[in-house]
């Protein structure tokens, strides 16, 4: 990973490659922040830029770039640390067992997947989304004990190609309290040129005797700027007012921003069905309700779970409006005036209660892996029906 892949952050950086130019770089360093503010992405492109065997250095005016210095991105210790497969580079991440790896699971184990994902998303990347790509969702991660003794044997290696024999911990708040003691005495003296780098999202949650043993390198969020230009180059179809309302919002965060991105992309494509969907049920000609039910039973289990949920909040918000005139994002993106108008003088103290527990109770019957047209098809007549009773 290069610098110059990364969102913003320009002065952080400067510092950082300043510091490694005066060859004062420390040998146990704490990057902490968000990971979506890019921390892990730094930590990465500070030991590629580490290692350069041919470090660049540009005009800091250059305002495409911002940057004094940068690694080289082509020679053969960038390459490696760029795919995340140097032998001077050791990583340890939570993790727990899964179907591949049963028992006794540790870092070693996944470093392919970890790899993958790591550099699929140029280190934006979160815990939850690291254990999703693994399919283990629900589960803890701890980065335990088998972690620790096996960073602990590699950092006593000789470097094999470079100056350093570097370790990165990402997310060393997952740390269990032996392996957290473990890597205490390693922090302490590390052995001859070694690097420990320890990524961390919440300081609160580390031990003090680590944080004490560490140089700080705190990463706050991108400027709004940076990451309203980052956005609307991904998304060039938005309008540009839009994404920085978004980057905004997402305040320095660009995983947060990425998801109001995703969620009001798919906000839109619910609303064209929702549309469609109450036009049908309301007027009950069968022949157009059942192709309607036939598109949103075609979304998958989880689009449809997730549609439901969708349809819920909008009754909510419907119900609010009426009540109290309240707005909500829910009404705003139905795209269509008549409609908008109209529906939510439908949803009323008098059946929104009846509404909500036969939703409920079809994204129960989806979970359970119900047929999806029935389930749609029954709760078409059931939502009809109290469309009618308001
Ligand atoms: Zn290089």
């Amino acid at each position: 990973m290069q610098f110059k892949e990364i969102i913003g952050q320009r002065q952080l950086i400067n510092q950082l490659t300043r510091i490694i130019d005066d060859g004062k770089v420390s040998h146990a360093q704490l990057f902490v922040g968000n990971m979506g503010y890019g921390t892990l992405s730094l930590a990465l492109a500070y030991i590629q830029y580490l290692n350069c065997q041919n470090r660049q250095h540009y005009t800091i005016d250059d305002p495409g770039r911002q940057l004094a210095a940068d690694s080289c991105g082509e020679c053969p210790s960038c390459k490696k640390f760029n795919a995340l497969m140097h032998s001077d580079l050791h990583i340890i991440f939570p993790n727990a067992a899964t179907k591949k790896v049963d028992k006794n699971p540790s870092s070693e184990d996944f470093q392919t997947e970890f790899r993958e994902y790591v550099t699929a998303n140029k280190g934006y990347c979160s815990f939850d989304g690291w254990f999703h790509k693994l399919g283990i969702e629900s589960k803890q991660g701890i980065i335990n004990v088998r972690d620790g003794r096996e960073l602990i044997r590699q950092l006593s290696l000789q470097a094999y190609e470079s100056k350093y024999k570097t370790a990165i911990v990402w997310l060393p708040e997952k740390m269990n309290g032996e392996t957290a003691n473990k890597l205490l005495k390693t922090i302490e003296e590390p052995s001859g040129n070694t690097l420990i780098l320890l990524v961390a999202e919440e300081r609160e949650r580390l031990l003090s005797t680590i944080i004490s043993r560490t140089q700080p390198i705190n990463v706050h969020g991108i400027d709004n700027t940076s990451l309203a230009e980052h956005l609307a180059k991904e998304h060039p179809d938005m309008p540009f007012d839009e994404v920085q309302k978004i980057a905004l919002a997402a305040e320095g965060n660009f995983l947060t921003a990425s998801e109001y991105i995703s969620q009001s992309e798919q906000r839109k494509t619910f609303a064209t069905l929702f549309v469609n969907w109450m036009r049908k049920l309301f007027k009950l000609d069968i022949a157009p309700l059942a192709k309607t039910v036939d598109e949103i039973s075609g979304l998958g289990q989880e689009q449809e779970k997730q549609f439901l949920r969708y349809v819920l909040n909008v009754m909510r918000a419907c119900m609010l409006k009426n009540l109290a005139g309240a707005d909500s994002p829910y009404l705003l993106s139905f795209g269509d005036e008549k409609f908008s108008a109209s529906f939510p003088k439908m949803i009323t103290v008098n059946n929104i209660e009846k509404i909500e527990k036969d939703i409920n109770e079809s994204l129960y019957n989806i979970s359970r892996n119900a047929n999806a047209k029935i389930t749609f098809m029954a709760l078409s007549f059931a939502i009809s029906k109290s469309l009618k009773n308001r």
